[in-house]
Parts: C-alpha cells; sequence; structure tokens
C-alpha cells in the first residue's frame, strides 16, 4: 500500500512545492495549496472495488491521501458516517430523494475530526511536535483529540463564547487552550503571530494543506454510496469552506482516476444572515469575499467572517451551477428541531441550516423534488445544548393513583 502523493501545487498561482517538507500558505503568493497525486500511475494501478472492501472509515482511501507511511496515521476512526434517507423529512417536504449524511456521528462530534486525522497523521509524518488552531469550538477539539492520540503540543484559541462542551472537550484531551475577545479570523491572526515566535505548526483552517484532504473523502463516500455517479445537488454550511473544496477537489481526482463522469452536483452554499460573506460575493458576481462586518449568529461553525479559500468556493459554486443562500437564525432553531422530529438526526445549527437552505431552494424553484439532494448534518446538537429551549418536563409522583391522568 503506497500513497501516489507527488507534490503541493499553489491553487492561485500554480507554483509548486514538495510535499515532503513543511508547509502552510504559498511562499509565493499566500494563498491555498493542494495536495497532488501522480493519478495517472493510480488509475493504472487501483481499483475501486478494492477500496471498497476495505475496512470501514476514511484512511481506506489510502492511496489517495498524503501520508506516506501507513504507520504515521492518527486515527479514532473517523469517516463512513451514515448517508440516512430523509424518510418522513423527506415525505413532509415532497421528495423521496433528500438524504442527510449524518457527520455528528463522528469521533469528536463532527466532520472537524476528518480534516484533523489527517492533519495530524501528517504533521506526524513530518516530525511536527506543536500544533496550534484557531477554532470556533469544533476543529480545536478534534485537534485536541487527535493530538492527544499523537502526543503533541496543542494550542487553541477560541471566541469567548465558544459553546461550553467544546471547551470541556479540549481541557479533557489536554489542549492549552485560550479564549479570545474577538471572532475567528482575530484568533487566526494571533495563531500566526504565535507561530512565528513560540514555533506552532499553524493548522488554520486551508491554511494547511492536508485538513482538506480528511474533508475530501466525504465526496469520495458520496460517490461510492450512489454508485460511482454523484448526487443532483449538496448543501454545505460553509465556514471556511474546507469541506465543500475538498469534496469539488475529491470529484475531480475520480474523475482523473477514471471512476466517476464528468457529471458534478450543484454545490450549496448556506451561510446565516448575520455572517454571509461568500453569499453575499456570489450576489455580487466577485471571486474573492470582503470581511463581513459585525459576524454573528448562533451557528458557530459558520461564523467566519472572512475564508481564506473564498476563490475556492465560489469558483466551485460556479462551476458546477450552485449557489449560495443565506438563512436567519429562527429559521436554523426551528430546522434543528424538525430534522430531530422528523428524521431522527440530532443536528447541529450547521446542518439545521441546509434543512432552511432546501426549503428556500424548493420554494424559489432552484431544487425540484427529483433532484437527489444531500444535506450536510456536520455536526452533533449534544455540543450546542444550549441552543435547545426544551420546557421542563411534568414531574410524575409514582404514589398518585391518578399519575396516568397526566399522561397525554
Ligand atoms: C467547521 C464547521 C462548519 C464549517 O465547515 P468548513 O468546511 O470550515 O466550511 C460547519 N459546521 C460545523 C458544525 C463546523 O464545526
Ligand atoms: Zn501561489
Amino acid at each position: 500500500m503506497r500513497s501516489y502523493l507527488s507534490h503541493l501545487e499553489c491553487t492561485y498561482c500554480g507554483e509548486a512545492y514538495s510535499a515532503d517538507e513543511l508547509h502552510t500558505t504559498c511562499p509565493k503568493c499566500g494563498k491555498v495549496l493542494f495536495a497532488r497525486y501522480d493519478l495517472k500511475t493510480a488509475r493504472a494501478q487501483l481499483n475501486r472495488e478494492a477500496l471498497a472492501r476495505r475496512p470501514r472509515g476514511m484512511w481506506r482511501w489510502f492511496e489517495i491521501m498524503p501520508v506516506r507511511n501507513p504507520d504515521h496515521i492518527v486515527t479514532l476512526g473517523e469517516g463512513d458516517t451514515p448517508l440516512l434517507p430523509a424518510g418522513r423529512l423527506g415525505e413532509v417536504l415532497g421528495s423521496d430523494k433528500l438524504w442527510i449524511k449524518d457527520e455528528g456521528l463522528n469521533p469528536t462530534g463532527s466532520f472537524k475530526a476528518r480534516g484533523l486525522s489527517a492533519a495530524v497523521s501528517k504533521a506526524k509524518e513530518l516530525g511536527i511536535t506543536s500544533m496550534a488552531i484557531p477554532s470556533a469550538g469544533n476543529a480545536a477539539a478534534a485537534l485536541a483529540a487527535y493530538g492527544a492520540r499523537a502526543g503533541m503540543r496543542i494550542y487553541q484559541f477560541m471566541p469567548q463564547d465558544v459553546p461550553e462542551m467544546m471547551r470541556k472537550e479540549s481541557y479533557q484531551y489536554g489542549a492549552h487552550a485560550y479564549l479570545v475577545r474577538g471572532l475567528i479570523n482575530d484568533a487566526g491572526r494571533m495563531v500566526r503571530e504565535g507561530a512565528k515566535h513560540k514555533g506552532w505548526f499553524d493548522v488554520s483552517t486551508l491554511r494547511e494543506p492536508y485538513r482538506q484532504e480528511g474533508k475530501k473523502t466525504m465526496g469520495l463516500e458520496l460517490a461510492e454510496h450512489f454508485g460511482w455517479t454523484l448526487p443532483d445537488a449538496i448543501i454545505y454550511p460553509t465556514g471556511g469552506g474546507t469541506g465543500l473544496v475538498g469534496m469539488w477537489k475529491a470529484f475531480h481526482e475520480l474523475e482523473q482516476l477514471g471512476w466517476i463522469g464528468p457529471k458534478r452536483p450543484k454545490m450549496i452554499v448556506v451561510q446565516a444572515e448575520g455572517c454571509a460573506p461568500i453569499v453575499r460575493a456570489y450576489q455580487a458576481g466577485q471571486r474573492h469575499a470582503e470581511l463581513f462586518p459585525n459576524a454573528h449568529t448562533i451557528a458557530p461553525g459558520i461564523r467566519v467572517p472572512v475564508a481564506i479559500g473564498d476563490y475556492l468556493i465560489l469558483d466551485a459554486v460556479r462551476a458546477s451551477g450552485g449557489t449560495a443562500v443565506a438563512v436567519s437564525d429562527a429559521e436554523i432553531v426551528r430546522d434543528m428541531r424538525e430534522m430531530a422530529r422528523l428524521a431522527g438526526v440530532f443536528a447541529s445549527p450547521e446542518g439545521a441550516a441546509t434543512l432552511s437552505a432546501y426549503k428556500r431552494l424548493r420554494a424559489s424553484g432552484f431544487l425540484s423534488p427529483d433532484d437527489v439532494t444531500v444535506l450536510f448534518n456536520c455536526g452533533s446538537a449534544f455540543k450546542n445544548a444550549e441552543l435547545i429551549q426544551a420546557p421542563t418536563l411534568p414531574v410524575l409522583d409514582p404514589n398518585d393513583p391518578a399519575w396516568l391522568d397526566q399522561v397525554a
């Protein structure tokens, strides 16, 4: 078993770099680097059925993952999450072609596990011993968990209002955690400065080439699930955009391998009305998104006012014939409950936002009931318990003969 990783390539200026030295962003232009593989050779030697037969988990795609030596893999069993028919939720919405990819079942309760399993594994291979991350909470928790397994020192910088569970997780995993008076982009600036002085390796979203290699496995799983075709639409809650960009990259690689054809899903970005830089840039016809002022939303994972991969997200959305939608916090809260009540999925606010977007796009006619559509529930609501306003429950007295009268 060997990885066909060949080099790193700048997505902006095209410059090539070695994949066996440390890199963050492109030294020449400062933009995003992608891992590239020798897919011509891989095409002649690999067979998709063989990969499909391996034990479950994202590392079964080893040959098109960036780690050279399998001994360096740091895993907690991430990937191969359920792809669920929306069932009763689909019935209510009049479509039997609606699916939910439940990423909340990953280790640490979000799809950040995929990206950070890949990043920590590659960092281990390159001899890194301390890593730092700016995070809305889930990425920090995932880095802390994988870092704990790898025996690395982990530094994390999170907005002050980070959900309590994510803060507690980081503590349990033994990370050095700090709160920041500001948003994730402010935390990102601090990590970059700290990295210079303290020698941490910076694993910010898309400023490090390998997190998206983990997230691209979501796209590989979709292709496999649908019998080596792709759905008509994917709705993705977009913060830094790693997953959307990663899946788009996966589809390209699968076509190069001859495993799928040229058909692509409409890639659909959903953001919150209070923080919608990509939606704004999409509507304005721009390739780069400006910093979104006064960013606010109850969905921490998509409270990302500025994204280094803006052009990668917007290029994928446009090339795929997708779109970008902003939804309100009220719709998100409503749809967290609806996903739970009708589909049995305990969705994070970001995951629920994909349902809000789906409803809007069905109402506008952009999507039809016949479009095979995948909603990404990217995390578990176990982490966002404070957003759920459950009423106090009636308390029954077992010695009261009339207790049953109180039951509906
Ligand atoms: C990080 C995160 C997102 C955004 O993911 P990106 O790939 O960075 O855009 C969405 N939802 C949740 C729960 C997250 O943790
Ligand atoms: Zn460059």
